[in-house]
């Protein structure tokens, strides 16, 4: 997919891609165990991962268009810019130079991940991006094209083309599907008031670390795997772990009250998602999993609360 795009070829661009509007789910995701290795020569942590992709959904819309344009609606959009600075326009943009066509389509991206809330929400916006523009165009790439551009976009984004629950290594842009039997687990998202940025947390990390102010890193994944082999949500409970959850404790100290109110109505488990400040909380089933959230949403410690299960699908055309 290397040759240089011709006028000529916009005929035949039509003809191959879909006429109509494309629209892409993508989920949202959490770590079910995040460890935090050192820094490496490039600046990236080396981390080792466990994401799951869970039933909370961004959406995107892709038509033809003269030119690439983006508009966005809901969750926090206001704060983001609509300029090449988006994740969704940079992956458009990769995904043409990549396939040697030009980056014409007219974006619309309904928002309901939180901004700046450890659940890739950025990240999630570039997959559907990649996935809707490549249905768009007719470009037609192989997941293992798809999984190299996104790659480039950013560490999430290929989990995120993937979903599922996933082993994540290098900074977290390898990735390998776990395989275990069909499980739906049970969770509760606590979005906080405004977001956390991730290079901070990773800065704060790495200050608590270097003044032996941290726990000791969780290192193996393996026990993580055992639990999600074993179906039982306590089992996994004591399983979850998180390095980067003191760094965000840091930042943002309410987010002990979060956890403390989430174990406080019953979760089986509390934890920050990712680099946070959404927190997240493991239950025993749907009916309980909805009694948590309605407890956390009528209390003071979240801006919103709302039940979710996981492991879903990633990015797909509806
Ligand atoms: P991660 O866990 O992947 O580090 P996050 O969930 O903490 O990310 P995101 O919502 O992915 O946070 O946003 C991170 C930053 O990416 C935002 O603060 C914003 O500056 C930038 N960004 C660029 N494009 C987008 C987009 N379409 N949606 C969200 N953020 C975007």
């Amino acid at each position: 997919m290397t040759e240089a795009w011709r006028p000529d070829d916009d005929d035949d661009q039509q003809r191959r891609g879909a006429a109509g509007p494309v629209k892409v789910r993508v989920p949202a995701k959490i770590n079910l165990h995040l460890g935090v290795g050192p820094v490496r020569p490039d600046g990236y942590h080396e981390l080792t991962t466990v994401y799951h992709a869970i039933s909370s959904y961004d959406e995107l819309t892709a038509r033809r268009g003269d030119t690439l344009t983006l508009t966005m609606a809901g969750e926090g959009t206001g704060e983001l810019a609509l300029d090449e600075s988006n994740l969704v326009i940079r992956a458009a943009r990769a995904l043409a130079a990549y396939a040697g066509v030009p980056a014409h389509a007219r974006l619309h991206l309904r928002k309901q991940i939180p901004l700046a809330g450890g659940l890739a929400g950025g990240s999630a916006d570039a997959a559907a991006t990649l996935v809707a523009c490549d249905t768009l165009w007719g470009t037609n790439l192989s997941r293992e094209e798809l999984a190299a551009i996104a790659a480039g976009l950013g560490s999430d984004v290929p989990f995120l083309l993937h979903g599922g629950t996933a082993l994540g290594t290098g900074r977290g842009e390898a990735v390998s599907p776990v395989l275990a039997r069909p499980t739906t687990w049970h969770w509760v998202v606590a979005a906080a008031d405004g977001g956390l940025s991730t290079p901070a947390v990773y800065r704060e990390l790495d200050r608590l670390r270097a003044e032996r102010d941290a726990p000791a890193p969780l290192g193996s994944p393996d026990s993580l795997l055992a639990a999600l082999r074993q179906r039982d949500p306590k089992v996994l409970a004591a399983a979850l772990g998180n390095d980067m959850q003191i760094a965000a404790l840091s930042l943002r100290p309410s987010l002990a009250a979060t956890l403390a109110a989430g174990e406080a109505a019953g979760a089986l488990a509390s934890i920050v998602s990712g680099s946070g400040p959404t927190c997240v909380f493991l239950a025993a089933d749907e009916g309980h999993a909805g009694r948590i959230a309605a407890e956390l949403a009528s209390s003071s410690v979240c801006r919103t609360a709302y039940p979710a299960y996981g492991p879903v699908p990633g990015a797909r055309v509806v």
